[in-house]
């Protein structure tokens, strides 16, 4: 068992809008209940951008090592590890670690943990043995086996990496508002979440419309399962489809007209918030009162739903449409990401670190 700390490469912000950089970090030495993780790809979700630029405030830790969609195989595990044994293909999603005991870590919903630290982000948080942790641009991790996932075998580990973070994070609001048959599901911004929101809604059977900023990306919305395409730079998208949907995933990473894309929903519709931009956002309050409608959010998903989800995509076929790139590309990938040019998500070649 590694009794002792290790030392590993990895891909840092050494402060807040600096570029990524080589670094070497280290790693807890394994602990009873923990498993060591070779990395093999980590996919690059908005929130490592909105965070190594400090999107999100002051107060983050850096340097920050990003990286919270990770797939890699078991190197090691630790005496009382139960569940996973060396060569299994395993998973980490945004959070590494939560207070256990709290009413909605009890029910599996361990991203909402009500504890005194909240849920441990993969990055960016403060870890057991006190260091801030680390994200997956690196070669290895070691996490609690109750924070892994299972990627089971159908998916390819460079694919289903996104499903850590963006599959997960858009599959719990299509589950929770009970996306299928019948429903009328329209997807904001076709990004790495949005992309991946079309072919889960499409797979639980929704009737899917993706609503982009142009027509630009229609041939790629249409193929992976969307049913109709409009551009939210014409207006007179707004008044076609007025009260058109029950349910809207707003995936933006960006300030957005919210009341004119509420105005989209049908009596009682539910718009849901997952892209979290750097401002606040103003509303009126007009379209929410005037046909009895919900805007909400929703935060990842917790372990036993991530579980679910990637068996869901397992027996669906579903993984992300991604682009491979080398550990020295991630700072040309935060750029074309920024620049809405991912199609649809970029996934690191940790052996490139
Ligand atoms: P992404 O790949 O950059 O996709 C965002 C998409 O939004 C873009 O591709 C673009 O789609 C659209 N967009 C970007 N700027 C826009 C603007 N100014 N106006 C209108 N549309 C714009 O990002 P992502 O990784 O999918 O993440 C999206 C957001 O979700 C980020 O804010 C991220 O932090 C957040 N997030 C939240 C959770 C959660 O648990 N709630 C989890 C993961 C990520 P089009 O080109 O099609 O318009
Ligand atoms: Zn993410
Ligand atoms: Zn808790």
């Amino acid at each position: 068992m590694t009794a002792q700390t290790t030392t590993v490469y990895a891909y840092a912000a050494p402060a807040p809008k600096a570029p990524l950089e080589r670094v070497t970090i280290a790693r807890r030495a394994l602990g009873t209940h923990d498993v060591l993780i070779d990395i093999k790809y980590a996919g690059i979700c908005h929130s490592d951008i909105h965070i190594a630029r400090a999107e999100w405030g002051e107060g983050g830790f850096f340097p920050v090592v990003p990286g919270h969609e990770i797939t890699g195989v078991i190197a090691e595990v630790g005496p009382g590890v139960t569940r996973y044994a060396a060569g299994d293909r395993v998973g980490v999603g945004c959070f590494v670690d939560s207070c256990r005991e709290c009413e909605n870590c009890r029910a599996g919903l361990q991203q909402y943990c009500t504890g005194e630290t909240g849920m441990v982000g993969t990055y960016s948080a403060t870890g057991r043995d006190g260091q801030p942790t680390q994200g997956g641009y690196s070669q290895s991790i070691v996490v609690d086996e109750d924070y892994v996932l299972r990627i089971p075998d159908a998916l390819p580990l460079d694919a289903a990496a996104p499903l850590l973070c963006a599959g997960v994070t858009t599959y719990s609001p299509l589950a929770y508002w009970q996306a299928g048959p019948g429903k009328k599901v329209a997807v904001v911004g076709l990004g790495g979440l949005g992309h991946l929101a079309v072919k889960i809604a499409h797979a639980m059977g929704a009737e899917v419309t993706v609503l982009s900023q142009s027509l630009r990306k229609k041939n790629d919305g249409l193929h992976l399962g969307a049913d109709h395409y409009h551009a939210t730079s014409d207006l007179s998208t707004f008044t076609a489809l007025a009260g058109s949907f029950d349910l809207i995933l707003n995936t933006v990473s960006a300030g957005l007209d919210l009341g004119a894309h509420l105005g989209l929903l049908k009596i009682g519709g539910t718009m849901v918030q997952l892209g979290v931009p750097e401002h606040p956002q103003s509303l009126s309050a007009f379209p929410l009162v005037a046909q009895r409608r919900s805007l909400s959010g929703s935060l990842i998903g917790g372990i036993p739903e991530t579980q679910q989800m990637l068996d869901f995509c397992a027996a669906h076929d579903i993984a992300a449409d991604i682009e491979l790139i080398r550990a020295d590309q991630i700072n040309e990938a935060y750029e074309r990401v920024l620049a809405s040019d991912v199609r649809y998500r970029f996934v690191i070649d940790t052996a490139t670190i």
